[in-house]
């Protein structure tokens, strides 16, 4: 390379003596020679998802819901980089960019097409100013319905979420729980993709409802299992047909509910007793002779506790007088006074107040 600015040298184009020279050229006429190689993006298509917000260009999708910023600038980032990446250049170049999108004209005015222009800078060599190149992208929106939320519309699913009992049907408050459960996790998705319930059935047999996507079916199955102590099964691979015809593999997660919940009255080593809570190795149960509360094994009194919930009959009473360690209690049903021992009420009762129990096997037992 020949050194800029020696004396007496003149331009191999246009002749000028105006140094500095580069490549026996003259500033105006090496950057003729040698212009910024750049490839610039004439284009670019924007898709947008009416449903859900989705972008979708170069084939890339992106997902506004997961960002912060507005859609306007959402667009503005993507094309910005698609410019960028389209340039394929080695020096290191600077960038200034100009455009119009505004958000409103695409969402309420349905305005097509926007422009970028950028103006594109480097300075290669220190004698010579900045050598630039301008150019306008033309940015094309496409409003459509995305792949995923059209699956929605077509009634897509791929797994099954299902609330049983073991043996049993689900209690009221278990229906309410998890449904209550349900409705919190779908709120906390509101903006995912793909993350919706298209149908939630509670009948007799328990709570069974179609999941969009086998991640959901089991984030939800294991929220359920959390708050029930109950245990999941899958069954991996039944093929349902959607409502657009079309056959997917589905899986199925199946809650089950332990054999013994909240408020059963169970025979367990020859007493009655009334479950507190079940974990997954314990049952929390009080005794309804003495009161006492204690952590049985879950598996034992799964096996040997008999539910009794059938066979008793709800009674209420009143506490007529109480005493060291008798009390006097009305049934009041039938105004009948009779004695029982004290440790068998529970707590904090007091003369006057009324208890509701039931009545088996011929003997008072109290709940609350
Ligand atoms: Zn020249
Ligand atoms: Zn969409």
């Amino acid at each position: 390379m020949i050194k800029i600015s020696e004396r007496g040298r003149f331009c191999a184009v246009c002749g000028t003596m105006n140094g500095p020279f580069l490549d026996n050229l003259c500033e105006k006429c090496y950057k003729k020679e040698n212009p910024l190689k750049i490839k610039k993006l004439d284009s670019l298509q924007v898709e947008i998802c009416y449903e859900c917000g989705t972008l979708r260009i170069l084939g890339n999708r992106v997902d506004t819901w997961k960002r912060d910023e507005n859609l306007e600038e959402i667009i503005r980032e993507v094309a910005r980089s698609a410019i960028i990446e389209k340039l394929e250049v080695d020096t290191p170049l600077q960038y200034e960019f100009e455009d119009d999108i505004e958000e409103s004209k695409i969402m309420n005015y349905g305005v097509k097409e926007f422009a970028t222009s950028t103006r594109v800078y480097a300075k290669p060599h220190e004698d010579f100013s900045e050598f630039e190149e301008s150019f306008t992208t033309r940015l094309k929106m496409h409003r459509t319905v995305c792949d995923e939320c059209s699956k929605y519309k077509t009634g897509y699913y791929e797994a099954i979420l299902q609330v049983r009992g073991e043996d049993r049907k689900l209690t009221e408050k278990e229906e309410e729980d998890i449904e209550a459960l349900i409705e919190r996790m779908m709120k906390q998705y509101e903006d995912a993709r793909m993350a919706y319930i298209l149908d939630l059935d509670v009948d007799q047999d328990g709570i069974t409802a179609t999941v969009s996507t086998k991640f959901l079916a089991e984030s939800l199955a294991k929220e359920i299992k959390g708050i029930s102590a109950g245990k999941i099964t899958v069954a991996y691979e039944h093929k349902t047909t959607s409502r657009d015809g079309t056959d997917v593999f589905t899986n199925t997660y199946l809650v089950r509910l332990p054999i013994f919940s909240k408020g059963d009255v169970l025979e367990y080593d020859k007493i009655l007793w009334v479950v507190k809570s079940v974990s997954e190795q314990q049952i929390k149960m009080e005794s309804l002779e003495n009161r006492e509360i204690r952590q049985h094994d879950r598996k034992r009194v799964e096996k040997r506790g008999r539910k009794k919930n059938d066979e008793i009959v709800m009674r209420e009473y009143m506490i007529v007088s109480k005493e060291i360690n008798a009390v006097v209690i009305m049934a009041m049903d039938n105004y009948e006074n009779y004695e029982d021992n004290l440790e068998r009420l529970p707590p904090k009762k007091e003369e006057g107040e009324n208890i509701t129990g039931f009545i088996y096997d011929d003997r008072n037992y109290y709940l609350e």
